[in-house]
């Protein structure tokens, strides 16, 4: 079995966790990440063809409810007009509408649709990231970046359907999508909050509010 680094704290492992059709798939004992390695990857254009397919318009009222799962519980924390980013926006602008419909000013980037890497050098009071961390090529550097950004008091908000166990992980529609790399677990979360000094809310079992100290 060949060995691998973590992608997010770059341990070494060699845990097959599970094996499909596709892809292998491998744990992390230290931060409870499941992640695809680099061989089975699809390449820029194949992953932007699935992204291409996602229609997510902010008058929508499905995916508007679905997004205010997390907008919510996060603006009950917010005090008024703070400054934001949504990080990986996809090519709509539907949460960052959601916030400013609530008087937030929400900056948009988006490795696909938004490149703009600028915003880097801004800091926020609160980052969103949905349905974004499970396509992470390198989520080591990514959170590192995220957590630099964020002011000390600031949210990172986070929706992203976390790893059960392995009879889940085994029949689970989120590992079709092949864009899918990075799944994670309740413990991976505990980890990053450890890792950057964060407290972890759980909201509900696919949102997380991490409230950088
Ligand atoms: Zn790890």
């Amino acid at each position: 079995m060949m060995k691998y680094n973590c992608s997010l704290c770059l341990s070494e492992t060699d845990n097959l966790f599970f094996t499909d059709r596709n892809r292998h798939y491998i744990s992390c004992d230290h931060c409870g990440l499941i992640f695809v390695p680099q061989d089975f990857w699809l390449n820029a254009v194949e992953e932007k063809a699935v992204y291409d397919l996602h229609e997510n318009s902010p008058h929508d009222q499905g995916y508007r409810n679905f997004l205010s799962r997390l907008t919510t519980p996060l603006s009950e924390k917010l005090k008024p007009q703070q400054k934001g980013l949504d990080f990986g926006c996809g090519p709509g602008p539907a949460l960052p509408t959601l916030l400013e419909e609530q008087g937030h000013q929400v900056d948009r980037f988006d490795l696909h649709y938004h490149n703009d890497p600028t915003i880097f050098g801004n800091r926020y009071d609160f980052i969103c990231a949905t349905e974004v961390l499970e396509h992470l090529q390198a989520p080591n550097s990514e959170f590192t970046k995220l957590f630099s950004i964020l002011k000390p008091g600031g949210w990172l908000g986070i929706m992203t359907k976390l790893v059960i166990d392995r009879q889940a992980f085994s029949k689970w529609h989120y590992i079709r999508d092949l864009t899918h790399i990075c799944f994670y677990s309740h413990g991976t979360f505990e980890y990053l909050a450890h890792r950057f000094n964060a407290e972890l809310n759980v909201v509900a079992n696919d949102v997380i509010l991490l409230r950088k100290k």
